[in-house]
Order: structure tokens, then sequence, then C-alpha cells
């Protein structure tokens, strides 16, 4: 008689003050109730599980703390799965729920919780049964006792799956003459598991991991938003009247375009300039401005591309709004006599005399994300009155956090929403009137008109949106996206020809104080990680022609702090930059590499070991503070200004206060008064 052997799973807990941890123990005895056994660890005791190995299912109940930090008993596994060196199928076989504890009074609400499930998902790790965050704010069960009511069947599922999966492992095997009595015991008692009724609300998705419909999507919402009764903003009055009218003589988006401030220039160049599997794609595009004399730029200055919105995605809204027979006729567009909507206008960014077709991929942002007014307005064009519901609760004050999670955090476009809600059909005029103009993008020169007086370069990453709720594919960015696939089959890495390469509008931007300083004998540090060198590509150049023309002058040193991920994949204008240090125009050239040459990746990131720019800000104190506080000196900082330039900025204050041995209130005083006299400039972008 073989021994029953019960299916097992995994629970592990982080908690500060024992919440978490109580959960955690109340779903490790539940277990056996539902013939189950479930191993429980706290998130510290890393001798008792191993994750690495781990093929059962596993639980994570996390709360979070202070600001958005790990409890105390989970920092040292945050670290760990953290480190940058894990390859990204490192949790390939790991299935995980994740039960998430928070409180929206805070900042970064659930983020623990949030950092585990990325960093899971980032290792390769598939989620078997959806996140639960529950929030302290407004009372951690009502998410906490649906979310634990639907676990046992998702666990069961998953469980099952398994065994049947290595069922017919088994039967593979024995197939290739493996001894019966080889076969685990514990296969029986999974398929009676299996032979149980699955709840109704049990769905398999397409990863065959179950999903349980109980759990919050774009779409769908848990109590007690599902039973709430909501708040939501009122509606925005029409104020717009639109028709459309068959007509020859509607002008395309070319000749348009060529109308406005802007100028067609054909692009002469582009490479890849990151290499292998880098985590993100970086092009170098060159425009040939030899025929546009008004394109003449300075180091320093950026300029504007346009772009149009994807085909496909155009087409889509057209259909949805039943108007694809009518793409190539004109748009009028007046205001409704009786508009309640004050200070109305027609809309100025929309030209006139322009088709639909025209209007829908130049004019207006389509992929712009919907603000709770349109929200609230699609709810009037929505059939379903499920979907309405929805509609109603992401605009509601009430569903406030699931708006940021389903449609701000992921960014969804309009597009996207209308896909996941269709029976919402919206009106065109009510397009015209809720959607932002579709916005040029700015890019910074990265070359000197002196080195090259017919071409503008410019580098960019392309930018990437994962799949999330509501995009089941994940897809890029609008203008990088179309740069990417405007030059793709001519790309050039060094080993290939050129092909012909498209035109783009383009326009330069009004002329910006980020410019090198107008005295050449004052120093200057340049920080610019990522595509954030790309001015300082500019400068550079300038410099070596400045330097080529009048050699007898006194120059300033120069610094540059770069920073990327990987020596061999995205230290961009690697080449280049060697070799202004090589000809003296670079003098200190500071790069590190976020994701190699950590020596010890359990110690944070320092002077000592360096990550980021502003780690080898830290160890060039001295020096940098002398150029800035002695000697007249600028500094340059240009990228991401989320982070980089928040924790660089950070990073100076420390460096004055260690320097002049004065608090903290007066190095920030230091450092605005080198923002006022334009020696601190900033070039960045969130
Ligand atoms: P979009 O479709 O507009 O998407 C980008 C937006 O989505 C951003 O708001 C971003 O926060 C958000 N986002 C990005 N990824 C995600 C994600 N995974 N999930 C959710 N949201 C996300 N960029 C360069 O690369 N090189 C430059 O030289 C450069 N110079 C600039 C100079 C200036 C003065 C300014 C203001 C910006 C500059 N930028 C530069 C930024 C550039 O203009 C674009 O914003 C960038 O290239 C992205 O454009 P996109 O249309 O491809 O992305
Ligand atoms: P990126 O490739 O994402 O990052 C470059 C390096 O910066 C990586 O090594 C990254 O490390 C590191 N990094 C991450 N967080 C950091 C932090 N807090 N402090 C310092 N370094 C940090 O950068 P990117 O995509 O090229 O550029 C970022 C942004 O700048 C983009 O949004 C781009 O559009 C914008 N940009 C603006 C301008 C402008 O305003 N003029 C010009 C160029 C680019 P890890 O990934 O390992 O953490």
């Amino acid at each position: 008689m073989p021994l029953e052997v019960k299916p097992r799973f995994v629970v592990l807990y982080g908690s500060q003050k024992g919440q978490a941890q109580s959960i955690a123990e109340g779903i490790a005895e539940e277990a056996e109730e539902h013939g189950l056994v479930a191993d429980l660890c706290c998130l510290n005791q890393n001798d008792k599980y191993n994750l690495e190995k781990e093929r059962a299912p596993v639980v994570f109940v996390v709360s979070t703390t202070g600001d958005g930090e790990p409890p105390d008993n989970a920092l040292q596994f945050v670290k760990r799965i953290k480190k940058r060196t894990l390859s990204p199928d490192h949790y390939k076989h790991l299935l995980y729920a994740l039960l998430a504890l928070g409180d929206t009074n805070y900042a970064n609400f659930c983020n623990c919780g949030k950092t585990i499930e990325r960093r899971l998902r980032e290792l390769g790790a598939k989620q078997f049964y959806p996140t639960g965050y529950a929030d302290d704010g407004v009372g951690l069960e009502l998410v906490i006792d649906p979310w634990l009511k639907g676990l046992w069947n998702s666990i069961k599922d998953t469980l099952s799956k398994m065994a049947s999966d290595r069922t017919v492992q088994l039967k593979e095997d024995s197939a290739k003459e493996i001894p019966e009595s080889s076969l685990p015991d514990v296969q029986l008692n999974l398929l009676s598991i299996a032979d149980k009724q699955i709840s109704p609300k049990t769905q398999a998705c397409s990863e065959g991991v179950p999903q349980v419909s109980l759990a919050a999507s774009l779409t769908s919402s848990l109590p007690p938003l599902s039973e709430s009764s909501l708040n939501v903003p009122s509606l925005p009055p029409p104020y717009l009247d639109v028709a459309l009218q068959e007509a020859d003589a509607v002008e395309q988006a070319v000749e348009r375009l060529s109308k406005e401030t802007c100028n067609e220039v054909p692009i002469s160049k582009a490479v890849q300039l990151s290499k292998g599997d880098s985590v993100k794609t970086a092009l170098l595009l060159e425009l040939d401005i030899s025929a546009f004399p008004s394109m003449t730029y300075h180091p320093g200055d950026s300029f504007d591309v346009f772009c149009p919105n994807v085909a496909e995605e155009v087409d889509h809204l057209l259909h949805r709004l039943g108007l694809q027979d009518q793409k190539n006729h004109r748009v009028q567009i007046s205001l409704k006599h009786n508009t309640k909507k004050r200070g109305a206008q027609v809309p100025p960014h929309i030209p006139e005399n322009v088709s639909l077709l025209f209007l829908l991929t130049w004019c207006l942002e389509i992929r712009s994300v919907p603000k709770k007014a349109f929200l609230r307005a699609l709810v009037e064009h929505t059939s379903d009155s499920a979907q309405k519901r929805r509609l109603q609760e992401l605009c509601s004050k009430q569903g406030a956090a699931d708006y940021n999670l389903y449609v701000r955090d992921p960014s969804l476009s309009v597009s996207e929403l209308l896909t996941a809600f269709p029976s919402c059909s919206p009106s065109l005029s009510l397009l015209i009137e809720l959607l932002p103009k579709l916005q040029p993008r700015p890019y910074s020169a990265a070359s000197s008109h002196l080195r090259h007086p017919e071409k503008l370069r410019f580098v960019f990453n392309v930018v990437e949106f994962p799949a999330c709720s509501g995009r089941p594919t994940g897809r890029r960015g609008l203008c990088t996206g179309w740069l990417f696939d405007l030059v793709n089959p001519g790309l050039v890495f060094p080993e290939k020809a050129e092909l012909a390469l498209p035109k783009i509008h383009v326009s330069l931007r009004p002329s910006c104080s980020f410019r090198p300083p107008s005295d050449p004998s004052l120093p200057f540090i340049m920080i610019g990680p990522g595509t954030g060198v790309a001015p300082f590509i500019g400068f550079l150049q300038q410099r070596e022609e400045e330097k080529k023309e009048n050699p007898e002058a006194k120059f300033g040193e120069t610094w540059l702090f770069f920073g990327c991920r990987y020596r061999n994949k995205d230290y961009l204008f690697r080449e280049e930059l060697e070799n202004f240090v090589s000809s003296g125009t670079l003098n200190h050239l500071k790069v590190c590499f976020s994701r190699e040459d950590r020596k010890d990746e359990e110690e944070p990131p320092s002077a000592a070991q360096p990550r980021y720019v502003q780690h080898n800000l830290l160890l060039c104190c001295r020096q940098v503070t002398d150029i800035l506080l002695r000697q007249d000196g600028y500094i340059y900082v240009c990228g991401d200004a989320k982070n980089m330039a928040k924790d660089v900025n950070e990073t100076l204050v420390e460096m004055i206060k260690t320097e002049l041995q004065v608090d903290q209130l007066e190095a920030m005083k230091t450092l605005a008064g080198l923002r006022e006299q334009k020696r601190y400039l900033q070039d960045i972008w969130a």
C-alpha cells in the first residue's frame, strides 16, 4: 500500500509588526484542511528554504515599512534578489503568489511587495495567482479575505497541473523502460485532487497558469470596490461639433507638416551603438541638414522630432469610431452654440482643412494615458453594464488605487483601453475634445556644428513598455519605436553598407543656457550616464575644434562622469571618448558600470564600490568641489530626471557639506547659488 504524501507548498513571510507573519501562519495552518502541507519560513531564515531549487508553489506574504522599505526580516532577501549578476532565468522554475501589505497614507504603497514581485518576474518566475495589495489605510481585510479565499483553488490547480505534467514525463520515461516501482506515490494523491470540481471562477490562462476571476485587473475589480457606491467626477460638458465632409482637396501629412515651422531632413546615417543583448537598444541617427541653414545649432541645443501615431493604432481607432470609410474626409470642427464649457475653443493644435486620417495620425496623442475625466466621458458611450461599471470605478475616488495600478503606472494608452472595453464606442468629437496634442519629442544634439557643419547627430534608447493587464504584449515608445522601424533595415553595423534612409520632420528648439562656459579657460564637469552623454559629445567635439583653431589659447580642465550597465554592451561613444582623452580634449573620464565590476554584491554601492556616476563623483569629491567652489567652474547634468539627477543633486549637497564643513541647509544654499549663477546646469527628462 503506497504511503500517502500530501502535496506541499511553501509560505514565506517578511513582517515588521507581525501582521504578515500571522497571515502566513494562518495559511500554513489552513493548508491541512485542504489536504496540503505548507513549509512556513521567515524570509531571513534562508537556511530553511532554497528558492533556487524550489519546485513547489511559493506564497509570499510581505509588508512594507517606513518610506517603502522592506521589513527588517526581509531586508537581506530583497538585497539578494536585487543582485544585478543574477541571470534573467534565475527563477525560471519558480511559481509564486504574493500578498503585499501596505498603507496608502504613506509614500510607496506596498513597495516591498512590488519590489519582490518585479524582481521575481525579471528573474523568470511565474505568477500562479494574482497579487493582492492590501491597504491598511482602508482596512487590510478588504483585500486579504477574498485573496485568501481564492488562493486555495489556485494552489491546488497549480499542484495538480505540475503533477500531471510530471505524470506525462514519467509516462514518457517509463516508455523508455524505467521500472514501474520508481513511480512516486504522490502521483495518486495529486490525481485525486485534480478530480475535484474546479471552481467555475477559475479559468486557465494562455500559459496554463490558473487565473482567478476574483482577482482585480484592468477590466474587473474586487470587493469592496466592486460593491462600493462611487463618487465619480462630473461629466465634462461636450463643446465641439464635428462634421466630416467628402473633399478632394484635403492636405495629407507631408505637405501639411512641411508648412509648419519644421524641416523635412534626410537621415544620412543610422548606427546601433548598443551591442549584443544590451538591456536597451541605443541608436545614433545622423541628419543631413545641409539644405537648411536655419538648422545651425550649438552644443547643448536640442531639437524636436515630429512623429506620427502608429498606422495600425490609427486604423484600429477608425474602426472603433466606425469611420474607416471616411478617413479621407475633411474634418470640420466648430464650437457648440450652447456649450457650458468655460473658455471653449476649437483645439489650436488641429489645423483647418485636414483629413480625418491626418488628424488621428499627426494631431492627437492617441497613446496618451486616459485622464479620469476622459474615463468618465467614456462611461456614457459604453453599452455593456459591467464595462460601464468598471470605467466608473476607474475614474471614481474609491477606485483611485486601481486607476494608478492599471492605467497610470503602466502608461496604458487610450487605444489599449478601448481594446479592453469592447463595448465602448466614443464619438470623434469626444476624442478631439479630450485627447491632448501629439507632441514632438525633443532630442539633444550629440555633435558639434564645427566638426560636422552639415550634419546633426542624436542618440536615443528605444523605450520599451512591458505587457500588463490591458496590454497583452509589450510595445515601444512612440517616437523611438517609430525611428527604430524607419531605419531598422538600413542600420549600419560597422561592417554593413549603408542603405537609403528616409526623411523626418524636425525643428530646432529655442536656444538654451545649457552651453559650455563662454570663457574656455574655466574648468567644467559633465555628468551624463546612458544617453545623457549626448550633449557632452557635442561639447567635446566643439572643444577639440576650438583647440585646433586656437592652439595657444588657455583651456580649462574637462571632466566627464559617464555610467552604463556593461563595458561591452552599452558603453556609448567609447572609442570617441577615449580619443578625446588621448587628444587631451577630455582630461578626466570617469566611467562606472552598474551591473559589473562590483566586488561585493551584498554591500551597498558607495565611493568604494561605485555603481553610478554619483559614486564616482564622491571618489573625486576634493577635485570636483574645488572646481565648483574655488575655480569658478561649471557642472552640467544630463539625462534621467526621476532618479539620476535627484541622486546626483543629493550627492553634490553631501560633497559640499563635507568640503566646506557646513550643515545640510548651508550646503543646499551653496548649490542653489551655483544654480543661480548658471554654473550648475541641468538638461534632464523624466
Ligand atoms: P513615449 O511613447 O512618449 O513614452 C515615454 C513616456 O512613457 C515617458 O513619459 C516615460 O516616463 C514613460 N515610460 C517609459 N517607459 C515606460 C514603461 N516601461 N512603463 C511605463 N511608462 C514608461 N531622449 C533620448 O533618448 N535622447 C536624447 O538626447 C534626449 N534629449 C532630450 C532633450 C530634452 C530637452 C527633453 C525634454 C527630452 C529628451 N529626451 C531624450 C527624451 C525624449 O524626448 C523622449 O521622451 C524619449 O525618447 C521617449 O520618447 P517616445 O516617444 O519613444 O516614448
Ligand atoms: P539608462 O540606459 O537607463 O541608464 C544609464 C545608466 O544609469 C545605467 O547604468 C543605469 O544603471 C544608471 N542609473 C540608474 N539609476 C540611476 C541613478 N539613480 N543614478 C545614477 N545612475 C543611474 O539611461 P538612458 O535611457 O540612456 O537615459 C535616461 C533618460 O534620460 C531617458 O528617459 C532619456 O529620454 C533621457 N535623456 C534626456 C536628455 C535631456 O533631457 N537632454 C538627453 C538624453 C537622454 P542600472 O540600470 O543598472 O540601474
